[in-house]
């Protein structure tokens, strides 16, 4: 049995290899601490700055 596939068309440039931080969404959750005690009080999307929220790996 012939398993059926879809091949999408080739464009001329390569997928860029994705940001192993971000995993290609170019954000990444930052932690936020508040106060001297530094209390965590939660997370936010930050931009990632591995790859400068562009989601892909940069050598
Ligand atoms: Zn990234």
């Amino acid at each position: 049995m012939t398993a059926v596939t879809t091949r999408k068309p080739q464009t001329a440039a390569p997928a860029p290899a994705k940001c192993p931080v971000c995993k290609g969404s170019g954000e990444v959750s930052v932690t936020v601490r508040v106060g001297r005690k530094r209390r965590t009080v939660g997370a936010q999307t930050g931009m990632c700055l591995t790859c400068l929220g562009s989601g892909e790996a940069t050598d």
